[in-house]
C-alpha cells in the first residue's frame, strides 16, 4: 500500500486533493550528503499558538517566515560569516542592495558620509541621487591618501565606505591607515563612525577586511562566491553584535529576501572558492604582464604589477589578486581603434560583472573617468579573465591587438 492510501484509509473524509496537500509522510531525519537541502518557503508552520507568539528568527533559534530565514539561508550566512572572518552576515539580492541596505540601515537626516572617489560607480549614484534626496550629504575623498580623508571627517560624519582594490583603476590603498583614521575620529562619540568595506575584488580569499580595520565587510556574491555569472547576490557581515541587529531589523522592514535555488547555487561556489581566485588570479597575472608590453599599450593597471598605484600596500596586506586588470592605450591611436579592438576580441565577451568562467571586457568612456586622476586620451578597457587557457586568451589578445594596430 502507498503512503498516500495509508493516509487516505486512516483518514477517509478526506479527499484526494486535500490528502496530497495534507500529505503525512515524512522521510527519516538522518539524511546527510555533501550538498545540505534547499528549503523553500514564504509561509513557516508553527505547531502552536504559543510557538507563533514566542518564536525569535533574529537569533537563528528557529523559523517564522521566509523573509525571516530558512535552513537555506541561515546556512549560507554562517558560511559567508566564515569566509570574511566576520560573525554575522546578513544576505541580499544584489551586491548594489548590500551597499544601500548598509546606507538605508546606518544613515539619517543630516548626516554625512564619505566615499572613495574611485568606489563602485552604483554606490556613488545611490548616495548622489536617493540619499541625496533624503538629506543625506555624500562627501567624496582620495583613497590614496589617508591625510584627505582625516581631513574630510566632520561632526557629521557617520559612514566611511572602503574599497580594495578601487573599481576599473584597481588603486590599492592603505586599509590599515584609513580604518585606524575612522577609529580615532569616532572615538568618544555618541554615535560612532562606522566604516564599511566592499570586499567583492578580495572575496575575502585575498585578505580579511576585519584585520585590515573595517568594521562591516559588505560583498557582491554574484562574483566569486558565486563564480557561475548566473547568480545575483549581496551580503553584510560584521563582528559586531550590536551593528548587526541594526542591519538585521532595516533588512527586515525593507523586505530584503533572497530565493533558496540562488542561495544553493552560492553554497556549490564556495567549496571551490580559493582554487579558483588563486587559477584565475595567476591567469591574470600572466596576461597582464604579456598585455603591458605590446605595441599601442600605454599602461597595464593590476596592483601585482610594480608601478600600479599601491602596489606595495597590496604587497604588504594582500594574498592574492581578483582577476582582473586594466589597460590604457596610448594616446596617439583613433579612438575608434580602441573601440575595434573591443569589437574583435572572440573569447573575451563584452558584458558586465565578473569573476565566472567566460572573460569579460568592458570599455569605459572617457566621460566616466570625471572626478578621478585619469591623464589619458582614452577612457579604460578593463579585462576580466574566466577559466578558459592562458594561451588561447593571449592569442585572443594578440588578434585584437593587430585590429588596433592595424
Ligand atoms: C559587482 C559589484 C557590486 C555590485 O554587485 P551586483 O550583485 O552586481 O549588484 C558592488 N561592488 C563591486 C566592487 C562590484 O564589483
Amino acid at each position: 500500500m502507498s503512503d498516500l492510501q495509508a493516509t487516505a484509509t486512516l483518514v477517509p473524509a478526506l479527499s484526494q486533493p486535500t490528502v496530497l496537500i495534507h500529505h503525512s509522510y515524512r522521510p527519516p531525519a538522518d539524511f546527510e550528503a555533501p550538498a545540505p537541502g534547499v528549503h523553500k518557503a514564504s509561509t513557516v508552520f508553527f505547531p502552536s499558538v504559543a510557538a507563533l507568539r514566542s518564536r525569535d528568527w533574529k537569533d537563528k533559534s528557529a523559523y517564522t517566515y521566509g523573509l525571516h530565514g530558512t535552513p537555506t539561508t541561515f546556512t549560507l550566512e554562517e558560511h559567508i560569516a566564515t569566509l570574511e572572518g566576520g560573525a554575522h552576515c546578513v544576505l541580499v539580492p544584489s551586491g548594489l542592495a548590500a551597499i544601500a541596505l548598509v546606507d538605508m540601515a546606518l544613515l539619517r537626516a543630516g548626516d554625512e558620509l564619505l566615499i572613495p572617489h574611485n568606489a563602485y560607480g552604483p554606490n556613488k549614484s545611490f548616495a548622489a541621487v536617493e540619499l541625496a534626496g533624503w538629506g543625506i550629504v555624500a562627501r567624496y575623498y582620495d583613497p590614496m591618501n589617508p591625510a584627505d580623508l582625516a581631513a574630510r571627517i566632520s561632526d557629521k560624519t557617520r559612514l566611511v565606505w572602503l574599497e580594495a582594490a578601487g573599481s576599473v583603476t584597481l588603486e590599492f590603498p592603505d586599509l590599515p591607515a584609513l580604518t585606524a583614521i575612522v577609529r580615532q575620529a569616532s572615538a568618544g562619540r555618541a554615535r560612532p563612525i562606522v566604516s564599511v568595506l566592499d570586499n567583492t575584488w578580495g572575496a575575502g580569499v585575498a585578505f580579511c577586511g576585519f584585520d585590515l580595520g573595517a568594521d562591516l565587510v559588505m560583498q557582491a556574491l554574484t562574483k566569486y562566491p558565486s563564480g557561475g555569472g548566473d547568480v545575483l547576490m549581496g551580503s553584510v557581515v560584521t563582528r559586531d553584535p550590536a551593528l548587526h541587529r541594526e542591519l538585521l531589523l532595516t533588512h527586515m522592514r525593507l523586505g530584503l529576501g533572497v530565493g533558496a535555488n540562488d542561495a544553493e547555487l552560492v553554497l556549490r561556489g564556495l567549496p571551490s572558492i580559493a582554487l579558483r581566485y588563486a587559477a584565475q588570479d595567476a591567469a591574470a597575472r600572466e596576461l597582464a604582464g604579456w598585455m603591458q608590453a605590446q605595441p599601442g599599450v600605454k599602461q597595464v593597471l593590476h596592483p601585482a604589477l610594480p608601478g600600479s598605484p599601491g602596489h606595495e600596500t597590496w604587497q604588504r596586506d594582500a594574498r592574492g589578486a581578483a582577476s582582473l586588470f586594466t589597460v590604457v592605450f596610448d594616446d596617439a591611436i583613433a579612438p575608434e581603434r580602441v573601440v575595434a579592438f573591443c569589437d574583435a576580441l572572440k573569447l573575451f565577451r563584452l558584458g558586465y560583472s565578473w569573476a565566472g568562467p567566460v572573460s569579460l571586457c568592458v570599455p569605459y568612456e572617457r566621460s566616466e573617468m570625471r572626478g578621478r586622476d585619469w591623464p589619458h586620451a582614452h577612457g579604460p578597457v578593463r579585462l576580466a579573465v574566466g577559466l578558459e587557457s592562458v594561451a588561447d586568451l593571449r592569442a585572443d589578445l594578440a588578434q585584437a591587438l593587430r585590429v588596433l594596430n592595424a
